[in-house]
């Protein structure tokens, strides 16, 4: 199925400068060994790096137009067909770095209401990054956000208040969203979650356990 939520232009860029923690990167890294548009996009920026990036001050945010003849300039190959990717396992590689490939040897710890998580042995310096577990049919308890968080999913489908999330869709909240994730359908939902902030729990019993799940 098509990945049909993207990375935004500004963490791409901020990614190619190498400025985002090791928790958003492996984010970024993650979504883009599943997704050929971010993979072509970020391509670009990294192409036109020294020249724009090493600017800083003076950087104009930059119009689709002028992307549109960056990429056009870089003559980037097209994307593989799907047919010729090879099978992709449910750890892509970045994360492979962190929890080996097998699934089943992950250690998870229990989040409640059937959730669990297993947070990954990032520097935890600008963000923390962990995998949840969310069975069929549960959601997340509903949670507001005192950052950034990024929910990636790499196995099974997950839908909020308004939208719809698949492999590779990675959902992007702010200080501004509040969501109750639920996992859709008949199969488990595992996702890459990284925040930059706790989490702002409604309920009470999730925010009493809050330092010990450290979400
Ligand atoms: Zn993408």
């Amino acid at each position: 199925m098509a990945i049909k939520h993207h990375l935004t232009d500004d963490l791409l860029m901020a990614y190619a400068a190498g400025t985002l923690s090791e928790a958003f990167s492996l984010a970024v890294a993650t979504h883009i060994s599943l997704c050929d548009d971010c993979r072509a996009t970020l391509a670009a920026y990294e192409a036109m790096g020294g020249a724009i990036l090493d600017r800083g001050d003076d950087l104009a945010p930059m119009s689709n137009d002028a992307l549109a003849r960056a990429l056009a300039r870089l003559d980037m190959p097209a994307p593989a067909s799907a047919q010729k990717m090879p099978k992709h396992p449910v750890l892509p590689a970045p994360l492979q770095h962190y929890v080996g490939t097998d699934l089943s040897a992950i250690k998870w710890r229990k989040l409640g209401m059937g959730v669990r998580q297993a947070i990954l042995p990032t520097n935890g310096k600008g963000g923390s990054a962990r995998l949840l577990h969310i069975p069929a049919g549960h959601a997340v308890p509903a949670h507001g956000h005192r950052g950034m968080e990024l929910t990636l999913v790499l196995k099974g489908a997950f839908r909020d208040e308004a939208q719809q999330f698949s492999r590779g869709d990675i959902e992007i909240a702010t200080e501004a969203d509040e969501h109750t994730p639920v996992a859709m359908g008949d199969e488990d939902c595992i996702c890459l979650a990284v925040t930059d902030a706790p989490l702002r729990f409604n309920a009470l019993i999730p925010r009493l356990m809050q330092p010990i799940f450290q979400i």
